[in-house]
């Protein structure tokens, strides 16, 4: 999709191929594209971090253009297009707090583009809470038990709400990877502190002579890995964080704590926004879009809706060209 500027300029929204700047909703790496970027701060600041590519934050400042949360990691954004014709892009979001982002604003539009990674019945999720209080008494468990603990997170956003948790409800300082320690200091930069301890320092050495809690990038848990930090760090027990484990068995413990919205929050983010036209993106977006149509919804997937335009450009499917002024 793309909103053509005012000075001729096109904003690919998440699309870089032929775009002069780009919105990026947030700073997960399947969103993330493009040299000139119009996001929040926070995001540019969590892409930036341990990054060694050349990008610049734009500005955008017009009154058709707003960014809303949209509560999924810190800084995630969505974003709202009104000229006439108000067009939503939820990007990634939930409908739940986390304990380290503020729940997404549900917001009325004409045309709706949601996120439906979990746009499946299967996917639904409990609340914060009762998933912290299930990893600290797994936890804990372990650790009285003589095990060491290594959790897989992906290293921006559910890295952050797990040390939060082990933090506030374990009374646990974990070991973190060099990966996620780069995003946990934008975390910290942006006013939430989170206590950890890097690998390699002085800090983590003396906490590991002890019982410990390792927190790794969620693929650095797998079966050969495994087998190294079980020769390094003798008795591990392992365990994952990730809103898949709500559906799929794996082979460690794993706990569905999600970033996203499950099945319902989708179908209260259609029905409150009160959209005439809704396109389902990403995951599960062919179920959903199904569902929503057998309710008698106006619904189709991004891939449907792409293929409905011509040529693939946004700005013919409005009027008048977008009115804003950009500063670099
Ligand atoms: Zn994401």
């Amino acid at each position: 999709m793309y909103l053509t500027l005012n000075d001729g300029r096109k904003l690919g929204i998440e699309v870089s191929k032929g775009a002069d700047l780009v919105y990026i909703s947030h700073a997960h790496s399947d969103h993330a594209r493009g040299r000139n970027i119009f996001s929040s701060h926070e995001t540019f600041d969590l892409l930036s971090a341990g990054s060694e590519k050349q990008t610049s934050l734009v500005r955008v400042n017009d009154e058709n253009i707003k960014l809303f949360p949209a509560g999924h990691i810190l800084g995630s954004t969505q974003l709202r297009f009104t000229n006439g014709h108000t067009v939503v892009y939820t990007g990634d979001m939930k409908l739940r707090d986390g304990f380290t982002t503020e729940k997404a604003e549900i917001i009325e539009c004409d045309e709706l583009h949601i996120d439906c990674t979990f746009g499946h019945p299967d996917f639904n999720f409990p609340e914060k809470e009762e998933i912290a209080d299930r990893i600290d008494r797994w936890t804990r468990t372990r650790l009285m038990t003589g095990q060491n603990v290594i959790f897989g997170a992906y290293s921006t956003g559910k890295a952050q709400e797990l040390i939060h948790i082990l933090n506030n409800y374990s009374d646990v300082t974990p070991v973190v990877d060099h990966a996620i320690e780069q995003k946990c200091k934008v975390y910290d930069k942006h006013g939430i502190k989170l206590k950890r301890f890097e690998i390699g320092t002085y800090e983590a050495t003396e906490a590991m002579k002890g019982k410990f809690v390792y927190v790794v990038p969620f693929h650095f848990v797998n079966q050969q890995s495994e087998k190294w930090f079980e020769a390094q760090y003798k008795r591990v027990s392992f365990a994952l964080v990730t809103g898949w484990a709500n559906r799929y068995k794996y082979r460690n413990q794993a706990f569905p704590l999600s970033d996203h919205a499950g099945f319902y929050e989708i179908l209260k983010y259609v029905e409150e926004s009160k959209a005439k036209e809704i396109v389902c993106h990403y995951g599960h977006a062919g179920v959903m879009s199904s569902f929503l149509k057998s309710k008698g919804y106006n619904a189709k997937t991004d891939k449907e809706w792409e293929a409905s335009l011509t040529p693939a450009v946004y700005q013919t499917k409005i009027n008048e060209p977008v009115q804003m002024t950009v500063r670099v």
